[in-house]
């Protein structure tokens, strides 16, 4: 096992691996950026090194001084969280050069999750269900207009190293293909260094369902989806395991497509699929390549540690359980508590007053403490509300009562929002899609708009 660990994040993510590191006896080694000299996370690894200024760049994503900082502090591992470096193949690959073991998936792996459309392409090759379109980086207008014909209106323009809801525009009709094209591929530039895009039926009305899963290089091992429907921009917000609409038998289907799917991508360490799922049927959209924002409903509900697992496997030990241990226990939900205004712009300042929800049934990630100050350089995640219970309507209860308490002054929160969701008839019964949070506000916000 690890001795060392750097940690190259910030935030709950980084306070979430500082505690599994902790509880396995694996000492930790954070790196920081100038703004977050004073944070929690930085307070309790056992070591820290200042890696930059604030902007993420100069800090977070600066290679050579985050290499340097394992070096020095003689780390044999490193974990990336998620975002910042984590999908980074490159980075996966000088770590490798350094001989510190990255905690993910194989640089060859993580390189080929990241090129989405490719990854559908081989996939649909091997019969794996995928969103009718075309999956090859479309090159221009005139080809896009080809394919979306082919496929029929409204179709969705997708970026090819998407990430985070970015690049993606949804046409109705031919006119207004030509202006989209040009805002998605913009869009891709600017967000990801890469403009290639690639087109795909638009499915109405779709749940989007995830399956988390586990693998040590020779077997694979799936847990019970979760339901991550309830988006703004394309971008979670609330998301429960498992979800109130899939059947045991739909389930099943599910898990094994997506071990299918790893083990056709040489998967290792922990990852997720997500699919699209309309009626019966589902389709494969990508594979993410890291630890996810949402892994601890996944480890409510089946009394697992995901980050313990992913570490474990990392260091090359086998799985640490079966198929056949993996069962639904509870339910559970997570809220995402984003420092944003009601119309979801980031909103920065000092935290004057903060007091963190608590009792049985809930769990609060956060590493924000009274006095911090709320960043803008950084995601406006502050802090994930999550709640268990043995029904759906005792975990909702919970998370009522959970927002109830939470207290927090100096910024702007989307607890508000989250109050409503948790209010509607229909998210009360279950039945919702991705188009969830436009209808309730009865408006069009398809296109960001
Ligand atoms: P990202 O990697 O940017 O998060 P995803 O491919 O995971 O992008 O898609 C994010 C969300 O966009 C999905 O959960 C879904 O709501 C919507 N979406 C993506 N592709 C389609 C599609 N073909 N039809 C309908 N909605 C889609």
């Amino acid at each position: 096992m690890f001795k060392k660990v750097l940690v190259s994040n910030r935030g709950e993510i980084a306070l979430r691996i500082i505690r599994a590191l902790k509880e396995m006896n694996i000492k930790s080694v954070i790196v920081y950026s100038e703004a977050d000299r004073d944070s929690i996370a930085v307070r309790l690894a056992d070591d820290r090194v200042c890696v930059g200024p604030a902007p993420a760049p100069a800090s977070y994503l600066n290679i050579s001084q985050i290499i340097s900082a394992a070096v020095l502090k003689k780390c044999d591992a490193l974990h990336p969280g998620y975002g910042f470096l984590a999908e980074n193949h490159h980075f996966a690959e000088i770590c490798k050069s350094y001989n510190i073991t990255f905690i993910g998936p194989t640089p060859t792996t993580i390189a080929l999750a990241g090129k989405k459309a490719e990854v559908i392409e081989l996939l649909k090759s091997k019969g794996v269900p995928v969103v009718p379109g075309s999956h090859a980086v479309c090159k221009d207008v005139k080809s896009a207009k080809k394919i979306a014909a082919s496929i029929r209106y409204p179709v969705i323009i997708k970026a090819s190293a998407g990430g985070g809801g970015k690049g993606m525009r949804i046409v109705e009709k031919e006119d207004e293909l030509a202006k989209a094209f040009e805002i998605a591929s913009s869009e891709a530039q600017g967000a990801f260094g890469n403009s290639d895009i690639y087109i795909e039926k638009y499915i109405e009305n779709p749940r989007h369902i995830e399956i988390q899963i586990a693998a040590d290089g020779g077997d694979v091992v799936y847990f019970p989806e979760r339901d991550c429907s309830i988006q703004r921009h394309h971008q979670k917000i609330i998301e429960e395991a498992p979800s109130p609409k899939i059947t045991p038998k739909l389930r099943k289907k599910l898990g094994e497509t997506a071990i299918r799917i790893a083990k056709i991508l040489n998967y290792t360490t922990v990852g997720t699929v997500e699919f699209l799922v309309s009626k019966n049927n589902f389709y494969f959209m990508e594979i993410n390549a890291r630890i996810q924002v949402e892994h601890p409903i996944t480890e409510l509900i089946s009394d697992v540690d995901m980050a313990k697992i992913q570490i474990t496997l990392a260091a090359g030990e086998k799985l640490p359980l079966r198929q056949g241990d993996i069962a639904i226990l509870n339910n559970a939900i997570e809220c995402r508590i984003n420092s944003e205004d009601e119309d979801f712009i980031p909103s920065s300042g000092v935290v004057r007053k903060l007091f963190i929800p608590g009792g049985p049934g809930v769990r609060v990630d956060t590493a924000i403490s009274q006095g911090d100050e709320i960043s803008p350089f950084y995601d406006s995640l502050i802090a994930k509300v999550i709640t268990w219970g043995a029904s759906r309507s005792e975990a909702i209860v919970k998370m009522k009562r959970a927002l109830d308490e939470f207290i927090i002054e100096g910024v702007d929160t989307n607890i508000p929002l989250h109050r409503r969701i948790l209010e509607n008839e229909n998210f009360l019964k279950g039945c919702y899609s991705t188009s969830f949070l436009e209808e309730m506000n009865g408006k069009n916000q398809k296109n960001n708009k």
